[in-house]
């Protein structure tokens, strides 16, 4: 291979920038050049091309967000954007892809894959870490500390207001995010869409938990799962207990990646650059206690990553 491409698409994860560090910085090593496209896999089809030197990507490892932007592309959900934009790799004489993104991402990278026999290299970036094959994906953990940092000043003011306190994180099909960081910040509940709840016994648990002396309590929910103010209506409802909702929102895509994230996107940039220049295709890279491993996309997309129950076990004994 002369020359690899490499995308950001879908969802925005913190760490991308150093995905695409670990990407040029690999293939130049191996004096393979490197081009990038804009806005993902539209960038692709309108040939938004930018030439990525050793200095393109210095800087950026810091940087949340990602410098190749990002974006959703309908036209290539279908198969004439696909071949558009297969045509135009071809014609800028772009040997392989490497597609840094989500789920739906590395589902465009699949079909480039089997439907043209075009060489990809899939990896995960996305905070929600529901993408199989690999134990995090790009953004989880900086995500996460995200979320953390909030609620652990949300739990000063519920403490001193002896409050409860509803804090709805983001993970509209999961509850990744939601388990993490009701367990590392001591939350007395947490809601996910994976598992059914009973709000009545969470009633029931805060009631309990008061009357051991516990003045204040933080519910985690799974955007995914409920509506915070919903959950704070029915608690303070039922309870009588005053209660606050707290919608984090976009914050948790944002800011500057966790050390652990940039090691991360950096060791999956590089070993997927290094892979695709070797002839491998179709795969996506990830880690498996803290090695590097690989998965045909075709696995990772027909297999469902799932919570660990013994976590949210462990939310619940922790309240006692
Ligand atoms: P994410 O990668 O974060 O899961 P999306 O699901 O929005 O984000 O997917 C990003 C882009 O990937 C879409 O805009 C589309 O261009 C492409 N994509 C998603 N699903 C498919 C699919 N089934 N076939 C082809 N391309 C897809």
């Amino acid at each position: 291979m002369k020359k690899i491409g490499v995308i950001t698409s879908g969802g925005d994860a913190p760490g991308m920038n150093a995905a695409v560090r670990g990407v040029v910085r690999a293939a130049l090593a191996r004096e393979v050049q490197v081009v990038g496209f804009l806005h993902g896999y539209r960038g692709i089809i309108s040939e938004e091309i930018v030439d990525l030197q050793s200095p393109s990507v210095g800087g950026i490892i810091s940087q949340g967000g990602t410098m190749l932007r990002t974006a959703r592309s309908p036209e290539f959900r279908e198969k004439a954007g696909r071949e558009q934009a297969v045509q135009v790799l071809r014609e800028n004489e772009v040997d392989g892809l490497v597609v840094i993104g989500g789920d739906g991402s590395l589902t465009g990278a699949r079909a480039l894959h089997e439907e043209f026999d075009y060489p990809v290299m899939g990896v995960p970036g996305s905070i929600d870490n529901d993408i199989a094959g690999t134990d995090f994906s790009i953004g989880f953990d900086t995500a996460v500390n995200t979320a953390l940092e909030a609620i652990d000043k949300i739990r000063d003011t519920a403490y001193s207001h002896e409050r409860v306190f509803v804090v709805e994180v983001m993970g509209r099909a999961n509850g990744f995010i939601a388990l993490e960081v009701a367990l590392s910040g001591g939350a007395e509940a947490v809601l996910i869409p994976e598992i059914p709840f009973s709000l009545l016994e969470i009633c029931d648990n805060l009631r309990k938990a008061r009357s051991r002396g516990k003045r204040s309590s933080v519910i985690v929910v799974a955007e995914g799962a409920a509506r915070a103010r919903d959950v704070k209506d029915f608690v303070q409802k039922n309870t009588g207990f005053e209660a606050r909702e707290s919608v984090l929102g976009h914050m948790q895509r944002g800011g500057s990646p966790t050390s652990f994230d940039r090691v991360l996107a950096l060791r999956l940039g590089a070993i997927a650059a290094n892979r695709l220049i070797s002839g491998f295709r179709g795969e996506m890279v990830g880690v498996d206690g803290g090695k590097l491993v690989h998965h045909p996309l075709s696995y990772v997309l027909s297999t469902e990553r799932n919570i660990d129950p013994d976590k949210l076990l462990l939310v619940e004994v922790m309240a006692q």
